[in-house]
């Protein structure tokens, strides 16, 4: 069984969903995971905001707005107007339940359960459209077997018993097809994986079948060794470890949802990056086994906040670090980069929500100095020969861009470099000129 999940691009026309059928009609067992239809789960991001303002007619005319973009696919996509109209009838259905919402009071269960719709429709047209092809499926709901526990962790046990029962349904031949992205809570509400989960429930169903692999599709030949979107002449990596994937996935690589590599790591389940536009490129393979030595990727994360606390009772003391950490704890704030000196801390965050209550707090232990519209730098590889260190070739190379912090040695597949966000461009350009062009 191979889990292959396919995201909002992937299905996000009629075109994109017939070229997708053609991709997935061949006689390997496999569960298809695809997200919601590109700018879907946005919209309706955007129409949850209005409802929770209260703006119900502007919220009904994006319903409806929405609503005829399905139609048009709708058209365009079918042939026999049986399944075109049944197709109709199943959109409108979604955008009636979301409409209810309109009538009703709105609060964050409420926005759940209207973003869970993207994910049930481009699921429940795929599943139409293979059906009028003739190509045998089966529709399974996310709804029923994928769960959170209490802590927002996924359910491993549930979904494993769960999914097992729900594919005792499926007859030899047939493709199954779920939503990624959503799922219940511990209360059998409509919840989801956050934004960009589809890849996470590939591979926590990937984990509960025993994958043989688990393909994540894009619109790229897998993870480059430098961001395409700044850098020209990029190449496809064929191979990194699950570490060295999570590193980038983390710090940057788009292409990839970070939390997506623990779940096949712990199963060893691998994971291969491929393209839909290039379905015979073998794109990237991430796996267990850690292979050649040396810089394999850049990649950069933006909107990082790097906060400095400068405290003369530091010197020579203890539990002062503790007490910093906590105030981050307190605030469910996760830090990414941290630097020492003997006076003074700095600590870098991208999730800025508490950042005014966490500086009140840091204020009571020193002076606290914040800087926005940073970018970390994030160079991943195998540093593991002890021998050899890649400090120089790192650091000649940033010689013209003023470096914040640094983070070196923290695991031997990463060194983290703090940049403002205005050098991002030239420092990775730079690294990628020296580190990849001059060998
Ligand atoms: N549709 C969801 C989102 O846009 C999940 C996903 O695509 O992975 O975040």
């Amino acid at each position: 069984m191979i889990v292959c999940k396919f995201g909002g691009t992937s299905v996000g026309t009629a075109d994109r969903l017939k070229e997708l059928a053609r991709l997935v009609n061949s006689d390997e067992d496999k569960i298809v995971v695809l997200s919601a239809m590109a700018g879907t789960t946005n919209a309706l991001v955007e129409i949850a905001e209005l409802l929770y303002d209260k703006q119900n007619d502007k919220a009904i005319s994006s319903i409806q707005a929405l609503e005829q973009n399905y139609y048009r696919v709708v058209e365009e996509l079918y042939t026999v107007s049986e399944v075109k109209e049944k197709a109709k009838e199943m959109v409108e259905s979604h955008f009636n339940y979301i409409q209810a919402f309109t009538e009703d009071l709105f609060t964050i269960h409420e926005e759940k359960a209207v973003l869970a719709q993207g994910e049930l429709l481009s699921t429940a047209l795929f599943h139409y459209y293979l059906e009028e092809l003739g190509v045998p499926s089966i529709l399974i709901s996310a709804l029923d077997f994928m769960r959170i526990d209490k802590d927002g962790e996924p359910d491993s046990y549930y979904i494993k018993e769960n999914l097992s029962r729900e594919l005792k349904q499926k007859k030899s031949n047939e493709i199954v097809i779920t939503q990624g992205f959503i799922c219940r809570n511990t209360f059998g509400e409509i919840d989801n994986l956050k934004r960009g989960g589809s890849d996470y429930s590939a591979s926590l169903i990937g984990v509960a079948v025993a994958a043989e692999e688990v393909q994540i599709w894009t619109d790229i030949d897998g993870i480059h060794n430098n961001d395409p979107r700044y850098v020209e002449g990029t190449q496809s990596i064929a191979y990194l470890s699950y570490d060295e994937a999570a590193e980038l996935a983390y710090f940057g690589a788009k292409i990839l949802h970070p939390a997506s590599i623990q779940p096949s790591k712990k199963a060893k389940i691998p994971v291969r990056l491929k393209n839909t536009m290039e379905p015979q490129d073998e794109g990237t393979l991430i796996g267990l086994e850690i292979k050649g030595a040396g810089i394999k990727s850049i990649a950069a994360k933006d909107s990082i906040t790097v906060i400095k606390i400068k405290s003369g009772r530091m010197l020579l003391a203890h539990g002062f670090m503790r007490k910093i950490f906590e105030i981050f704890e307190v605030y469910k704030t996760s830090i990414d980069m941290v630097t020492t000196s003997e006076v003074a801390v700095s600590i870098t965050i991208d999730d800025a929500q508490y950042l005014d209550e966490i500086v009140e707090e840091l204020e009571k232990l020193g002076n606290v100095e914040v800087d926005k519209q940073m970018s970390i730098i994030c160079i991943v590889g195998n540093f593991i020969d002890e021998s050899r260190g890649h400090a120089l070739e790192i650091f000649s190379a940033l010689k013209e861009v003023p470096i914040r912090m640094i983070s070196y040695g923290g695991s031997r597949h990463n060194v983290s470099i703090l940049v403002e966000t205005n050098y991002k461009k030239q420092a990775l350009n730079i690294l990628n000129e020296n580190l990849f062009c001059n060998v």
